[in-house]
Order: structure tokens, then sequence, then C-alpha cells
């Protein structure tokens, strides 16, 4: 295939418009994949992925289509790389398109442009490609697609009649999509008759295989056997097998300029394949590519075993874990109160989750997490710098006067009916939001714009912004700047000793409450112990909160009336079932829940 007979492209929407069934349906459609395969979204792999019909990971298939194209039946391969739409995966968005020249921009016909339709749209824009209209899911009867024609005209300048109508679900109009990828997408760009260039994409690790390398052909060809070096580690390889993704590894022996596949090179771990890295033939002298923005951590919190001597289990289950997922950043901590753990960085909120949930599932870990933290920074008198990622790090007498503290921003995007916009307004306003901008996208739905805190975003905002919009709002954000804040540290302590991975960092006017709410949330999920139990929430030496739990009367097994063995038996089964979940601080045993609970408090 000479690359004009080769198109990338990518489908980008936002989340749930329907990118996994629509990448699906073209699949069947050129035969990659069969017709009812069985699971639907073949290219959603991962456990949670079906679990929350999200697509975390972004994947690759090639297709072989057949086009009448300048008169003549062409034959064209088709790379189509499927990618996440949710905000905390953009990273793995500009990641995708780094490697097409056009893209399939989804839009639901009946909820018409979302806030991370506008985030996609403006990534594929940056990129300069070739973006195609699809009105997808207009078998809705809710379906309009016109007004949302009238959206993508006056939010990017789309024109109405560029727009494909489809629906995934009933095959309505896909016909006209493929067609649509391989006239208005330009062939990539490469030179087929230049040294060797190839963008390192993806990596993961094969039980058999190793690690496996998706790379795009920028430049020249490779083959099967070549010896190739990383053009950021100097490190050379040899090629064992190299092929394409249909979507299954099908070895083709080569790949030519233009072309999206995999390679397996002997890399040991997946920390030397460096995503964005450009890999060369050795002895050539190759241009580096422009690479890709670092992953940039945004939320982080520590992971600890929720069974003490699982450490060693956690650690190895957060070390093949990382192997598929390089962007999470992972230091080891220990806590007084949790022991033995790990300190994780994250690009956003869901992908902790994700990840928390993977390490269970996939890797049967049980796991503990502390009150995710921002990362902040302290600046001292002797003009030394504190960035902040555990608020447990943060001394409490420090050594030289804290002169200013430094939180990260975002700028968030809203898109919300405009009966929404008072109580929209009220909230960002509670939560220290900045507005920016505020107009209206038609008649109906209103498009806001806020400088925010990181911090405040964190902490339960869009579960808070769906529940007062009905679920009608959208959202999406992207990191800003540092801004000055009057920040302290919130200690909570039990019987009088600070338990470190309760502590947290709040902007000082939000400190009564959120003290009172922890100390609360608390009390509910300490149980009466043989004494009493005061919990209090402190900064520095200042109480600003307190509860008591009383001390518990009566044995478990007061409770049976002498003889009856199995209902004992049960009682204390029970209770050994109870414990397993505990974690014991000083004295006090806490439930694993209450570490949870607590991250909802803002
Ligand atoms: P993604 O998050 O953009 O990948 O969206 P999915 O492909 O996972 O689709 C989200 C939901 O919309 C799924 O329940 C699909 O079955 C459904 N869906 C996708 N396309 C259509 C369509 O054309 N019509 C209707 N009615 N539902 C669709
Ligand atoms: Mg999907």
């Amino acid at each position: 295939y000479p690359s004009d007979n080769i198109r990338n492209f990518s489908i980008i929407a936002h989340v749930d418009h329907g990118k996994s069934t629509l990448a699906d349906r073209l699949l069947e459609l050129t035969g990659t994949i069969r017709k009812g395969h069985g699971q639907p979204q073949y290219l959603d792999k991962l456990q949670v992925e079906r679990e929350r019909g999200i697509t975390v990971k972004a994947q690759t298939a090639t297709m072989f289509h057949r086009h009448k194209f300048l008169g003549s039946d062409t034959d064209f391969l088709l790379n189509l790389i499927d990618t996440p739409g949710h905000v905390d995966f953009s990273y793995e968005v500009s990641r995708s398109l780094a490697a097409c020249q056009g893209a399939l921009l989804v839009v639901d016909a009946a909820q018409g442009v979302q806030a991370q339709t506008v985030a996609n749209f403006y990534l594929a824009f940056e990129s300069n490609l070739a973006i195609i209209p699809v009105i997808n899911k207009i078998d809705q009867p809710t379906a309009d697609p016109d007004r949302v024609k009238a959206q993508l005209k006056s939010m990017f300048d789309l024109d109405p009649s560029d727009a494909l109508l489809t629906s995934a679900k009933t095959g309505q109009g896909l016909e006209q999509v493929l067609p649509a990828v391989i006239e208005r997408i330009p062939p990539p760009p490469g030179k087929s008759t230049s040294p060797l260039r190839m963008l390192l994409l993806d990596s993961y690790y094969d039980e058999y295989k190793g690690v496996i390398c998706h790379v795009a052909i920028v430049d020249g060809a490779l083959h099967k056997g070549d010896k190739i070096c990383s053009a950021a580690t100097g490190q050379s390889y040899e090629v064992n097998d190299v092929g394409i993704l249909h979507p299954e590894l099908v070895p083709t022996g080569i790949l030519l300029t233009g072309q999206v596949g995999y390679i397996v090179s002997g890399m040991r771990s997946t920390k030397e394949a460096r995503i964005g890295d450009t890999l060369h033939h050795t002895r050539t002298v190759i241009q580096s590519l422009p690479g890709f923005k670092p992953a940039k951590h945004m939320v982080f919190s520590g992971l600890y075993p929720a069974d003490g001597s699982d450490f060693e289990a956690l650690n190895h289950a957060i070390e093949r874990l990382t192997c598929n997922d390089a962007s999470v950043s992972v230091t080891k901590e220990s806590s007084t109160a949790l022991g033995l753990g790990f300190r994780c960085g994250f690009l956003g909120l869901l992908h902790m989750d994700v990840f928390h949930q993977r390490l269970e599932q996939e890797h049967g870990a049980h796991v503990i997490s502390t009150v995710p933290t921002v990362p902040y920074i302290f600046e001292y008198s002797d003009e030394s710098k504190l960035q902040v990622q555990n608020p447990a790090a943060l001394p409490s007498n420090p050594k030289n006067r804290l002169v200013a503290c430094w939180e990260p921003t975002v700028i968030a995007t809203i898109i919300i009916p405009s009966e929404y916009v008072g109580s929209v307004i009220t909230l960002c306003a509670e939560r220290r939001g900045e507005q920016l901008e505020y107009s209206f996208i038609d008649s109906q739905r209103a498009f806001m714009k806020y400088r925010m805190p990181l911090r405040e975003i964190v902490v339960d905002f869009y579960n808070e912004l769906k529940s007062i919009t009905s679920g009608y709002a959208s959202f999406d954000y992207e990191d800003s700047e540092y801004q000055a804040s009057d920040l302290v540290k919130l200690d909570i302590l039990l019987n009088g000793q600070p338990v470190d991975a309760m502590a947290t960092i709040v902007h000082r006017s939000k400190a009564p409450r959120v003290g009172r709410e922890l100390v609360e949330k608390l009390k509910k999920f300490i149980d009466r112990q043989m004494f009493e139990i005061i919990i209090q929430a402190a900064i520095g030496s200042k109480v600003i909160a307190r509860e008591t739990v009383s001390a518990m009367r009566k044995n478990v097994l007061a409770k049976c009336y002498g003889g009856d063995i199995t209902r004992k038996k049960k009682l204390l089964e029970k209770q050994k079932e109870g414990k397993k979940r505990m974690k014991r601080v000083g004295s006090v045993d806490i439930p694993q829940e209450a570490f949870h609970e607590l991250l909802k408090v803002s």
C-alpha cells in the first residue's frame, strides 16, 4: 500500500455519543470483525471499560476497504484509532491524534454539542486534522439533527452540509462514513525515500511476547530483523516481530510509510518504551519527531494495602499495572496510620478511580486510598519552595516562616440547558470559581467558562454539578496556572493522636465546615469500642471541631444466651469478618469505609 492509499483517522466525541459503537460498525462493515461477535464495543478490552461503558486506553485497528477513487476501484488501508472521550484521558486523545490526518467528530443527535465535544474539537483543530462531523443516533425519537448542525456551525464554523447523519444502532447512513474518510482526509505526508522515523504511540506488556509497542511509521519503512534505536535513550534493539493490528496482532514482516502497527523488539519493560519517542534505524541520523507533552499529574493519593501484610502483593500489582499505564507516577511512602504504601499521581479523578478498580479486579489487590490531594506549593521566608503531594508531609512547625501558598487552577468549560444557569453560577461561586465567559450556543443552551482551583473540582464537583442540573450538565477542564491562596493544613486526631493519612490541605475559609463534616462522617463509621474515642479536627494546635464516640458496654457474646453454639460461632465469624476490613490507628479501629467516605467531603 503506497501512502496515497492509506488513511489514518480517529473518532472523537463526548462520552457516550457512540464512538466505540461506531468503531465496531466500521470494523464489521470492512469484515475486520464478524458481525454479532457477541461483545459490543470490541475495542474496549479492559473489564473497567466494559463495566463503566467508557474507553480508557485508545485502541488501534487496521481495516481494508475498496472504494471507487478517481474513477477506478482502489484498495485502501484505513487505520482507525479509537480514543477515550473523558476529560482525564485527553492525554490519550492528543496522543492518538498525533498519528492521524483526520478525525470523525461524533455528536449525539439529541444531546448536541457537549463540553468534551468542544475540548476534543479543539485538540483535533490544533493538530490541523481534517474534521468530518458525524451526527449519530438519528434513530432516537428526540433526535434533532438540524439543531446540531446549527450548533456545529456557530461553535466550530463547520459547514452543515458536510455533516454525515448516522445511526450506529440501526446502521442508517453508515455507508457514507468510509467514503468520506477516503475522500476528505489527506493521506499521511511522510516520505518513503527518507530514513525511517517512527513515532512510539503506546506500549503494553504481554505475558508471552514481552513489550509490544504501537508505532506510526512517519518516514521510510521497517522490516522484520531491522536494527532500530531509540532517539531518547540511544538504546538499540532488533525487531523480532512486526505487523498490523487487525485488530488482533497480524504479523506482516514489514510496515511502510504512513502505516500504523505494532513491533516487538526485545524491550524488557515498558519503561524502555517511552511514549512519544522517535525510533530509527541504527547508524542513521535523523531529527526527532515532536513527541508529546508529558502527562501532568493533577491528583495525588496514597495507596495502602487494606491488610497490613500485603505490601509486597500491592507492590507487585502496582508494578504490573503501571507497565500498561505509564501515565501514573508512583513513589513509596509510609504512614504511621497505614504503614508502608505508595503515593500515586493521576491525570484526574476518574483516572484514579479506574486505576484503583483495575488494581482490585485485574490484580486482586485490596487497597485503601487516602483523600486525594492536588499538588500545592508552599514558599518560605528563605525563598525555598516545597511542592506538597501528601498533606502529611507539610511540616506543622516549619523552620522558616511561611510566606505564600500556591494552588493549581483549571479552566472549566460547562454546557447546560439555560434553566440551570442560576444554580450553576451559585455552585461555581461556592467553589471559589471566577467566571471568564458566559454565552449561549443556541436558544436553549448556555456555555460558561470558569477559572477554578483544581482542589474544588477534585472533590465531588462533577457529581454535584450533575445533580443540580438533573444530569444535563456537561463539563470539561484543562489545567491552568498556579494562583496564590490562603491554605491551611487540617489534622484529624483520634484520642489526641493525629492520623497522618487523614490530613488534608484546605482553603482557610472552608476549614471550619470541612473540619465539622469530617468528624461527623468519622463518627458514623467508627464503631463503639471498649473505651471512649474523641475525634477532633485541628489547624495546628487549634481544635475546630470535635465529636465523641462513647464506650461500648456489652460484649457481643452477651447476646448469646449461653448454649447456642452455632449462633455464637456465627457472631464470632461476623466479628472476625468485620475485623478484616479494619485499620488500627493507635488503639482505635477504623473501618475501611471511613477512608472512602472521607473522600467525599469538600
Ligand atoms: P462512547 O462513549 O462514545 O464510546 O459511546 P458508546 O459507543 O459506548 O455508546 C454509548 C451508548 O450509546 C451505548 O449504550 C450504545 O449502545 C448507544 N448508541 C451508540 N450509537 C447509537 C445509535 O446510533 N443510536 C442509539 N439509539 N444508541 C446508540
Ligand atoms: Mg467508548
